[in-house]
């Protein structure tokens, strides 16, 4: 199974894309999880990512276009994968389609997870995730267990002004690829608004 999840900056592609990783075992590839690393380990290209996303702006194609080609030289994306923030520009669709075709594979879905904006920024403020089992929780909507809070970290991407960025970046950016995938047949929309469980109802139905 080859997916690609694409959707606004808290829409839930991260929880529902390990939901679903575990469910098809293919890697689950986050750009945004992986340039969080790259900034953590301090090397040249975490500290170049780490201005733009500061600014809640997104990272030069080149960079970023880099990045997934070497993920995808390791072996287990042989299988399949599922895309999670990536692509987000035209011609990161572009430079992925371009490596498909040079694999000899074809995509096998699209997965659009649409919330409306004025819900993002609530969501995204309240955020927070756990760095020893990665999972995300929200302060209101999805409480953490009292006994983890303690360790929770919040992203320094998730505050107000680079929230509005994001969105931004999306709407500009991300959302000219939906036409592309929709002309070629892939694309399934899904209602991202509602519970975790409900939104991956929402998916399991479209990916019958
Ligand atoms: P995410 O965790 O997917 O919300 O990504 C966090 C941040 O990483 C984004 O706001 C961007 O600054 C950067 N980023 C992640 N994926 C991409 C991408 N495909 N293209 C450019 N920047 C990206």
């Amino acid at each position: 199974m080859r997916m690609i999840f694409i959707g606004p900056p808290g829409a839930g592609k991260g929880t529902q894309a390990a939901r679903l990783v575990n469910q098809f075992t293919i890697p689950h590839i986050s750009t945004g999880d992986m340039f969080r690393a790259a900034v953590k380990a301090g090397t040249p290209m975490g500290q170049e990512a780490d201005r733009y996303m500061k600014a809640g702006q997104l990272v030069p194609d080149e960079v970023t276009i880099g990045l997934v080609r070497e993920r995808f030289a390791e072996p287990d994306t042989q299988a399949g994968f599922m895309l999670d923030g990536f692509p987000r520009t035209v011609p990161q669709a572009e430079a992925l389609a371009e490596a498909l075709k040079t694999d000899g594979v074809n995509l096998d879905v699209v997965l659009l997870l649409e919330v409306p904006d004025e819900l993002i920024v609530e969501r995204i403020i309240g955020r927070r995730s756990d760095p020893e089992t990665g999972a995300i929780y929200h302060l209101t909507f999805n409480p953490p267990p009292a006994e983890i809070a303690d360790r929770l970290v919040h992203r320094k991407d998730d505050t107000e002004d680079a929230v509005r960025s994001r969105l931004e970046a999306y709407h500009k950016m991300t959302a000219p690829i939906i036409p592309f995938y929709e002309s070629l047949g892939l694309l399934k929309r899904v209602n991202g608004v509602g519970t975790p469980d409900e939104v991956t109802a929402a998916i399991n139905e479209a990916l019958k």
